[in-house]
């Protein structure tokens, strides 16, 4: 199938723009997913040296509810702690 983008072959672009350090791996494993269908999103704050991790309220009519996220600690499936850590590359 050309024109199609196979996303699944390039694991480690998460989003296209960054690479894990330190990959969140909760038990549902819900939470990578959400992060790679940019439902939940990764900030740039280290907290206890991982990644500060934070959702979008998105109202019914489709614009968000406010304009900064909801910080996010456990995961909302399974209540497992958030550890992840983005791969900053240095130049
Ligand atoms: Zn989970």
């Amino acid at each position: 199938m050309s024109g199609k983008i196979d996303i699944g072959q390039n694991k480690d672009h998460i989003g296209g723009n960054f690479e894990w350090e330190v990959e969140p791996n909760c038990k549902c494993g819900n939470l990578i997913h959400a992060v790679e269908e940019q439902f939940i999103f990764v900030g740039n704050f280290l907290i206890d040296g991982f990644n500060n991790f934070y959702m979008m309220p998105v109202a019914a009519n489709g614009y968000p509810i406010r304009d900064n996220g909801v910080a996010i600690t456990h995961c909302p499936w399974c209540g497992e702690k958030i550890k992840g850590k983005k791969k900053y590359i240095t130049k």
